[in-house]
């Protein structure tokens, strides 16, 4: 009776239509300060916003240029800044290879632009920037350090939807592991799924999509991208995106990588310019700037391997 039912729900899933997709777009809906409706392209996202009043976040050109903080994390073996940038160099290349059909690739290119000394998620909105990727070795400074693999910060322009800049931090208090061998929390794993965030996605409700809500420790599953994750790069990139402006990775301001210096600060501590105000760029000035993190939670690991073990026997 057991079997009977696992098929038939095999054979129900199979008869889904095919274009059924569950990725989800991260919306300029701060679900902190407003009511952040459904999304009305896939209902089963946790956060969507009103198409009349937010936007959905996008990269407006082409080329897309990152950074990597020096220091990279202990846990990467004796060259740690090596290893942190092979595994994010193979984690972005990913979602730019991806064939949306016919063999044409979404409309992204990231450039790798070295090492930072800077290890703070920010953005200038009247200097140079950096889209940085930084392991947080000592303390994970939000909530959920117990919880949090990784938070990728998206600084857009709430108007257009357009994102400005982007930051990874990854939870280097978390046991960290590279390659196939001893892996706990995989940085290849996080890494491809924190790129789908740099990129505009949420958090997908298929649950064999990098851009799935959970981790499951010890998998390297999500190094690879799902169909899902394909075609949610290929809606916000497709290969027939016009009017691009010319390839050009460097960051909104120039390339900062030293934490650039605040003309008001004076601790000598980095600048952090989340709102419009003195110094701010026109575009700014006319359209504020708003934030969206995306926490990424481990959690179900349990239940996961529970539900593994009774359907073997
Ligand atoms: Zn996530």
């Amino acid at each position: 009776m057991k079997r009977l039912l696992v098929t038939a729900a095999l054979a129900a899933a199979t008869l889904l239509p095919s274009t059924a997709s569950a990725f989800c777009r991260t919306w300029s809906c701060d679900p902190r300060r407003e009511t952040c409706p459904v999304d009305p392209d896939n209902p089963a996202c946790l956060l969507g916003g009103d198409p009349a009043k937010h936007k959905r976040l996008f990269w407006p050109q082409k080329c897309i240029g990152f950074s990597l903080n020096d220091a990279a994390s202990p846990q990467l073996g004796t060259r740690p800044f090596d290893t942190f940038q092979k595994v994010a160099d193979k984690a972005f290349l990913q979602w730019q290879e991806v064939d949306c059909g016919g063999g044409k690739k979404p409309t992204i290119a990231f450039a790798d632009l070295g090492g930072a000394e800077c290890d703070l998620h920010q953005y200038n909105s009247s200097q140079a920037n950096a889209n940085l990727l930084v392991f947080k070795n000592g303390k994970w400074p939000y909530q959920g350090a117990d919880n949090q693999l990784a938070l990728t910060t998206l600084t857009f322009n709430v108007d257009s939807g357009e994102i400005y800049d982007a930051d990874i931090e990854i939870n280097g208090t978390q046991k960290i592991s590279v390659g196939d061998a001893d892996v706990q929390n995989d940085l290849a794993s996080i890494l491809t799924h924190e790129a789908g965030h740099f990129l505009g996605l949420g958090h997908s409700s298929d649950g064999e999509a990098t851009m799935f809500r959970e981790y499951t420790p010890k998998s390297i599953s999500m190094r690879d991208l799902a169909d899902d994750d394909k075609k949610g790069v290929c809606s916000i990139y497709p290969p027939d995106r016009t009017n691009l402006p010319a390839c050009n990775p460097i960051p909104r301001h120039g390339l900062g990588t030293k934490c650039e210096l605040p003309v008001t600060d004076d601790k000598g501590s980095c600048a952090v310019s989340a709102t419009c105000g003195e110094g701010e760029d026109e575009s700014c000035a006319m359209s504020p700037i708003g934030r969206s993190t995306a926490p990424w939670f481990v959690v179900a690991l349990g239940a996961t391997l529970a539900v593994l073990r009774r359907r073997r026997a």
